[in-house]
């Protein structure tokens, strides 16, 4: 059970965890932190959180869990501010999609008694929506919380953050942060890429009117995550930028083979790749958990 809990940036993440947590019953008061007024109104009068704070200092004070769900760019930032008022009755958690560079910015920004606090997690739930407004409380149910904690990180800590997550509707796994970056980069950075990369290409040509008009549903799934915040992507390639970039090279060699498949005509080679792609994404790839919105983490 969480007395107070501080959520640093109030979005689609932030704010449906406030909504699962409060659904649970597993939290007292829930006060959220943001830059924009209209937003924070917004939390309060969807009745997200309890209070909203422009002020970090007075929007952590006496909380026991700070939630830190800003873009991964922002976090450097918010660290800093929480330096020095992290108690030992405090626990913060964060839900960057990236985590080897936010725990190098914890480190660099908290003091090693406020780092063991620290417990690094990444929901891999999410919409290719943002902002309160599309908070809800079911985000996490069913979905997989992956948390990747420190040698240092205090293991009260990380049985606190993974409590609340249960909570949450979700289960736990841990993994090294490197390791996490390494599959993300795989199964949701590269494919968010190829997606922003496709539709930029085709908006770029004239006839982008007559391409989109008849495009159908192989490429409104396809192309779905290029909804996504640009903002938030933009924080996410840069930070993971070393396995994003080998995994991005790896697929333009492969590419060229299919290009050089197609140009010589080579049925035979197309029709094995296309036949091993589908019955690995058969065998492996799950159906989202019912009653969920599709995933794009
Ligand atoms: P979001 O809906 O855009 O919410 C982010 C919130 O952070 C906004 O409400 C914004 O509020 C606040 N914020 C932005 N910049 C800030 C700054 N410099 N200082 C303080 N607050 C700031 O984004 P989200 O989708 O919830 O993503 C939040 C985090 O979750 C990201 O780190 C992302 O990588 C991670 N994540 C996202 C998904 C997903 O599918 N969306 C899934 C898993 C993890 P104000 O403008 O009011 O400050």
């Amino acid at each position: 059970m969480i007395n107070k809990l501080a959520i640093v940036g109030i979005g689609l993440i932030g704010g449906s965890l406030a909504r699962a947590l409060r659904r649970a019953g597993y939290v007292k008061e829930i006060v959220g932190y943001g830059r924009n007024l209209n937003n924070l109104k917004l939390a309060v009068d969807l009745g997200v959180v309890d209070h909203a704070e422009v002020n970090l200092s007075a929007a952590i004070d006496e909380a026991d869990m700070i939630v830190v769900a800003v873009p991964v760019g922002a976090m450097t930032e918010v660290f800093s501010q929480l330096s020095g008022r992290i108690t030992r009755e405090t626990v913060v958690t964060d839900v960057g999609s990236v985590k080897t560079s936010v725990v190098a910015m914890a480190r660099e920004a908290l003091d090693p008694a406020e780092f063991a606090r620290f417990v690094p997690g990444h929901p891999i739930a999410g919409t290719e929506q943002s902002g309160v407004v599309s908070s809800r409380e079911d985000l996490f149910q069913n979905h997989q919380i992956i948390l990747s904690p420190e040698p240092e990180t205090d293991a009260g800590a990380v049985e606190v953050v993974r409590s609340m997550w249960e909570a949450a509707g979700a289960s736990v796994r841990s993994i090294s942060a490197p390791q996490h970056d390494a599959i993300l980069a795989a199964s949701s950075h590269l494919p968010h890429v190829l997606a922003y990369a496709l539709v930029d290409m085709l908006v770029r040509r004239d006839d982008h009117r007559e391409i989109f008009d008849l495009a159908a549903g192989g490429f409104r799934d396809f192309t779905r995550i290029a909804s996504s915040d640009p903002t938030m992507w933009r924080d996410i390639c840069v930070a993971n930028r070393e396995p994003l970039l080998k995994l991005l090279q790896n697929f333009c060699d492969d590419l060229g083979e299919v290009m050089a498949a197609i140009e010589a005509g080579n049925g035979e080679w197309l029709m094995n790749t296309f036949d091993r792609a589908r019955h690995a994404r058969e065998t492996y790839v799950k159906p989202a958990p019912s009653d969920s919105p599709d995933s794009v983490e």
